[in-house]
């Protein structure tokens, strides 16, 4: 299989503290090229920084979560903006709206979520959604920011109507391991979306794929992701992995570029 991109892990989780290293081994050794380490607050977003500038290997995001957006304040644009001046800092993000926990008040949630499409969008950095049973108002602020920036819906398992709103400009889709599980029933059959919005990822240390459910997910096993939608698509591995490779490499940038062409082409 061609290397492979993890598009979505919260390597700075706490969960990873005691095996690291290991962990990026395994990922290497399983084919994953690249991993783009999610933050979900201020301090998530520096320690993902930290992260990815030890490891050519790595990229990250700076960004508040949906259930972290209480804690969004005048001071957090700024720090964003520092963090994200570093090459290896590629999106914003995860950001978002999540209705389903509703961890912080939902004027909150639009807030942040709007201050951080602001930011991308005057830092020209794509931005990396969290989406739940918040659909209406999700649909709305895709079609308002779609044209300015390149949006990224991450664990993708939304309506028809937010598929639609995505399609209309040009969002990427993002795939978890919740569609190796059982109970996947997908709104949207995974062959109606376009391959050259498709990419892959493993939120882990959440949503371990099946055969590893149940136990902490990690990025080796994007592999599994990657078969089990390339068998709902009725496409081959092979050439499912080459596209969301891609796919990566074009909204997230050169980091991923250099990164996966080092490990193709180890001069
Ligand atoms: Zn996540």
């Amino acid at each position: 299989m061609p290397a492979l991109v993890d598009a979505h892990c919260h390597l700075g989780d706490p969960a990873f503290d005691g095996d690291r290293a290991a962990v990026l081994a395994r990922a290497a050794a399983a084919g994953v090229g690249h991993v783009v380490v999610t933050a979900e607050s201020l301090v998530g977003s520096s320690r993902a920084a930290t992260l990815a500038r030890e490891h050519p290997g790595l990229s990250a995001t700076a960004g508040v979560h949906p259930h972290e957006a209480a804690s969004w304040d005048a001071a957090a644009p700024p720090r964003l903006r520092e963090l994200l001046a570093a090459p290896e800092l590629v999106a914003v993000g995860e950001t978002g709206l999540d209705y389903h926990y509703d961890h912080a008040p939902r004027s909150a949630q639009r807030a942040a979520f709007e201050g951080q499409l602001a930011l991308a969008a005057d830092l020209g950095k794509p931005v990396v959604i969290h989406a739940r049973d918040a659909d209406d108002d999700m649909a709305a602020l895709l079609r308002e920011w779609g044209g300015r920036v390149p949006l990224v819906l991450h664990s993708f398992a939304g309506s028809r109507a937010l598929f639609t709103a995505g399609m209309e400009i040009g969002a990427y889709f993002s795939f978890s391991g919740m569609i190796t599980f059982k109970n996947w029933r997908p709104a949207v059959p995974p062959s109606e979306y376009p391959a050259d919005r498709l990419l892959v990822e493993t939120d882990a240390p959440y949503l371990a794929p099946v055969p590893h459910r149940g136990h902490r997910n990690e990025p080796a096993f994007v592999p599994d992701i990657v078969t089990a939608l390339a068998r709902q698509r009725g496409a081959s591995p092979d050439a499912l992995a080459r596209q969301t490779s891609e796919n990566a490499r074009r909204v997230f940038g050169n980091r991923i570029a250099t990164s996966l062409a080092s490990r193709e082409d180890p001069a």
